[in-house]
């Protein structure tokens, strides 16, 4: 299970005795929260992406911007990697630096978008906001996204400015999992792997239609070759015949986290990361936790502290809180105190509304 990596790979340096091949077979190791070390093989399209890619409509000569991060995941370069593979054109943009990324986008006449959904439209608005003219500046026609669940409303926006928004389900550790097609109507599985919807307690597989978590067993990999894989997020098989005339079985897009993994603006947030901030202030904080909520389309993270009796929440306490849940989780995030946290209630608690 995704969740016992972190400890497996702690106490069985460095890939928790999963390589199965000797080290110079590999070509890159990726750094993933946990910390968890993704090892690359020589393999041409190692991580199964160009045909997640071309599915989602890329296409040859396409200019791509990549604003994935290119450091500690590996997201931007096997992404990055993959476009090349298939004849685009990348244009490295990474995270953050908006106002950089809208100038880019508007002087090289960017086409294709790889990205958490989210921070396209943000994109969009912020040329908006600094005087472009979209229908003229905005060239952008195709969004591969993923890291982030793609609403239908969010969809429909991106649409309405002339982009075709594709969904694909990618992992740091096995690749490009399940993409869209033009259908729109679930993600078409991979035919490297064999994947399996389980009950996330029992591990027993449930008939096509129940929902619980992906367990991925990848076939193509010689040198990391995960075997009844528990990813920990939650789908359901769709055995339906797809328009595309695709035959694979889909998944019916990610519908949570089996474990109270959360992710949190397209980042993994384990409720370990948050005891690990409030261990910070033993004198100080009695209980925590964080509720995610969203705002128009943007992740908004609280963080919810009951002080010990007699302890002041003060400004700078606020504020010193604030930047240890920043350090321990990679996100800002509001800490606000409470005079009581629901007893039995999750370390995070989601309440975004996907609709
Ligand atoms: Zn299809």
């Amino acid at each position: 299970k995704k969740n016992r990596m972190p400890e497996l790979h702690q106490n069985h340096p460095p890939f928790g005795g999963f390589l199965a091949a000797p080290l110079e077979k590999l070509k890159r190791i990726y750094v993933s929260p946990g910390p968890i070390y993704d090892p690359e093989g020589r393999k041409e399209d190692y991580w199964g992406l160009r045909k997640c890619l071309y599915n989602a409509g890329f296409r040859p000569g396409d200019l791509v911007m990549n604003t994935f991060s290119y450091h500690l995941t590996p997201a931007g370069i096997f992404l990055d990697e993959a476009c090349n593979g298939i004849g685009c054109i990348t244009v490295p943009t990474g995270v953050g630096n908006t106002e950089i990324q809208v100038k880019t986008m508007a002087g090289l006449k960017i086409n294709g978008y790889i990205g958490i959904p989210s921070f396209l439209l943000s994109l969009i608005k912020k040329m908006e906001e600094l005087g472009y003219d979209t229908a003229q500046d905005l060239a952008m026609e195709i969004a591969l996204v993923a890291g982030e669940i793609l609403s239908p409303s969010l969809r429909k926006e991106l649409n309405d400015y002339g982009i075709i928004v594709r969904q694909s389900y990618i992992t740091a550790d096995l690749g490009g999992v399940a993409y869209e097609c033009p259908g729109e109507n679930g993600m078409h599985i991979s035919d490297d792997l064999h994947i399996e919807i389980c009950d996330p307690t029992t591990g027993e597989p449930l008939p096509v239609g129940g929902v619980g978590e992906v367990v991925v067993t990848d076939f193509s990999n010689e040198c990391y070759p995960l075997v009844r894989y528990g990813t920990g997020d939650l789908s359901a098989l769709d055995a339906d015949e797809c328009a595309c005339g695709r035959t694979s079985y889909k998944l019916k897009g990610i519908m949570g986290r089996a474990d109270e993994v959360t992710k949190i603006k397209g980042m993994f947030v384990h409720p370990r990361q948050v005891d690990e901030a409030a261990a910070a202030f033993p004198e100080t904080v009695e209980k925590i936790r964080v509720v995610v909520t969203r705002e128009g389309v943007t992740d908004m993270m609280t963080v919810e502290i009951r002080l010990k009796k007699g302890v002041e929440g003060t400004d700078a306490l606020k504020a010193s809180l604030e930047e240890k849940i920043r350090e321990a989780t990679k996100l800002r995030g509001t800490a606000v105190f409470v005079p009581e946290i629901p007893e039995g209630s999750k370390k995070i608690e989601d309440k975004r509304n996907w609709q």
